[in-house]
């Protein structure tokens, strides 16, 4: 015979995470229907943890630390199928990019430091150069990461058959572009702390 239920337990889900993503990126996790259409489509799913609808439910509990500590949002590749097949228009990637500042923000070490390592590796390389030099990016990442001979050689196949250029592409008006983009950000975020 089955057990009879005589009390009732309420779960009181924690909502800062919730709001704290509303207020930065405003979107609406709370939308979600966990249909899970959006972990279907996800060419990265089967690498990462958590998948993304599991992901937007932590949300939703206010599971920061697993949230934050996820290593999800690092492995997400912003090909933004997720947000194009979310029926509740949930834009998933953007909250994808939302946890990775704010687990930065709040001091949670990436789970995969070289993803890491590449996006800062990546954003130095266009401030200085106002786009993409790839050798200069290699020279950089391998810096950071010290895998020195790592895909050595298919560099060395790329750069014969003329994909990695020497030098950079310089142009001053680009680069003060770039510079001048990269301070209004650095003045955002600073009025935004204030
Ligand atoms: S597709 Fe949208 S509604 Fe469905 S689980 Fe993902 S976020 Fe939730
Ligand atoms: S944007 Fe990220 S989470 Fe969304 S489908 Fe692409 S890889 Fe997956």
């Amino acid at each position: 015979m089955a057990e009879e239920i005589t009390t009732v337990q309420t779960i009181t889900p924690a909502t800062n995470l919730l709001a704290t993503i509303q207020e930065e990126i405003g979107v609406n996790a709370n939308l979600c229907y966990q249909c899970r259409k959006c972990s279907a489509g996800c060419p990265m799913s089967w690498a990462m943890d958590y998948t993304p609808a599991q992901l937007i439910h932590a949300i939703r509990l206010g599971q920061t630390e697993l949230v934050l500590n996820s290593k999800t949002m690092w492995l997400c590749s912003a090909c933004e199928t997720c947000t194009t097949r979310c029926p509740q228009e949930v834009d998933i990637a953007k909250v994808m990019d939302a946890c990775k500042i704010l687990a930065v923000k709040q001091g949670f070490k990436s789970p995969v430091p070289r993803v890491h390592k590449f996006n800062k590796a990546a954003l130095r390389n266009i401030k200085w150069f106002g786009r993409m030099y790839e050798l200069g990016l290699i020279g950089d990442l391998k810096l950071r990461t010290f895998e020195f001979f790592k895909d050595f050689g298919l560099g060395v196949r790329m750069f014969f058959k003329g994909k990695l250029s020497l030098f950079p592409s310089l142009s001053p008006g680009r680069t003060i572009t770039t510079w001048k983009i990269f301070s209004r950000v650095a003045k955002k975020e600073k009025e935004h702390r204030a």
